[in-house]
């Protein structure tokens, strides 16, 4: 069924189209009297760890949590920079910020619109602990690059695969070739929940370790007592047993965005617009346009069209006032980039009953765009 008006994404039709399911999981739950910690998320994590082709799954309370608790147990802190890129979400950022290290913001490549390798490069000092990649848009950045980067310094590196559940490289699923890397199950992800949820992976068993005693409250054993000055950031149970019923359908649910994402490129290869990398490992969290005239791009088709599109991600960190230090180099790709691209519908429920609508209306903003 097509919708009127379009959103730009709607998780709430994903679970409708899995909500017997869903319903079920959750009864189980309820009925089980287990709620923090139980069998769902246990279950989870050895689900999810398997289907990446990783040793090990920690269970957290975001996607931001994930980061941060990944960089604390690799003993990044107080004094060190970790490299990452602007063009991102605000947690990407913030996890460096709240594990008392300092995000060093380097441009991103213009086609891959991921971190750079060449200016991660540049950027590395002597107070440098860690590379933070994020795989923006479901698109992967240049792992193979960056890891040899890595290794030559000394550095970790943790990947940021809050928009990139099941993107290859080379047939390899992201969040394998890191020291540790953190998914985010936020509702709109492409795996996500009804509510947050977040999780490490890592093939590093102390690391792993580390991690779960920092999620919950510094215990490292049955013992309950505490060790370190952990926190409360564990997955919920509920959140892990809707996130059960749906892990088996997110390679569907990737071959259906990649598959909008061909109409999409057949369709406007000749608009204008810029268009992402054609990746074949990519997920396409988002399918992203590059516009001169964003603003009017995106009014024509909210206005004209009742399409609804988003920016992703304005103003880039580097630019907000939480971020802002002394001595930050300007990002001409980012700056460009974050003012240019505007997101198209390309969650499967959303857009694949109305692609060429969808295809039509941009193709019509474009050329309205050119002529004004
Ligand atoms: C969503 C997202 C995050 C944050 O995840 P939360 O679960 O919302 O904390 C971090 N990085 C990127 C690239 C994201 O898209």
């Amino acid at each position: 069924m097509s919708l009127a008006v379009i959103p730009q994404a709607a998780p709430g039709l994903r679970f409708a189209r899995y909500r017997t399911e869903i319903d079920e999981a959750i009864a189980r739950v309820i009925a089980g009297g287990h709620y923090i910690l139980g069998p769902a998320v246990e279950t989870f994590e050895t689900a999810f760890s398997a289907w990446l082709g990783i040793e090990h799954c920690i269970g957290v309370s975001s996607g931001t949590d994930a980061l941060s608790l990944a960089l604390r147990a690799l003993g990044v802190g107080p004094g060190d920079e970790v490299i990452t890129t602007s063009l991102t979400a605000a947690g990407t950022g913030l996890a460096i910020l709240h594990c008392g290290a300092e995000p060093v913001f380097v441009d991103v490549h213009p086609t891959t619109r991921c971190i750079d390798p060449l200016a991660v490069e540049a950027a590395i000092g002597p107070r440098t602990a860690a590379i933070l990649p994020v795989h923006l848009f479901g698109q992967a950045a240049n792992m193979p690059a960056l890891m040899e980067i890595a290794a030559r310094h000394g550095l970790a590196v943790v990947e940021d695969c809050a928009q990139a559940h099941g993107t290859t490289i080379d047939g390899r699923k992201v969040g394998t070739f890191g020291n540790a890397a953190a998914f985010s199950f936020y509702p709109t992800k492409n795996l996500g929940a009804i509510g947050d949820g977040g999780a490490i992976v890592t093939n590093d068993p102390a690391l792993a370790a580390k991690v779960r005693a920092l999620r919950c409250y510094g215990w490292q054993d049955a013992e309950r007592i505490s060790a370190s000055a952990g926190f409360n950031a564990r997955l919920d149970e509920l959140q892990a047993a809707v996130l059960l019923v749906l892990l088996p359908h997110v390679e569907e649910g990737n071959r259906e965005r990649r598959t909008l994402a061909a109409e999409y490129r057949r369709n406007l290869d000749s608009c204008g617009a810029g268009l992402p990398d054609d990746d074949a490992g990519a997920v396409y969290h988002q399918f992203a346009v590059a516009c001169e005239q964003r603003e009017a791009l995106a009014r024509y088709l909210l206005t004209q069209e009742s399409i609804h599109t988003t920016v992703h991600f304005f103003p880039a960190l580097h630019e907000q006032p939480v971020f802002l230090r002394a001595g930050q180099a300007r990002l001409p790709v980012t700056e460009k980039l974050s003012r240019q691209l505007l997101s198209l519908p390309i969650q499967p429920e959303v857009a694949a009953p109305c692609i060429s609508r969808l295809t039509d209306a941009v193709k019509r903003g474009m050329d309205r765009c050119r002529k004004s």
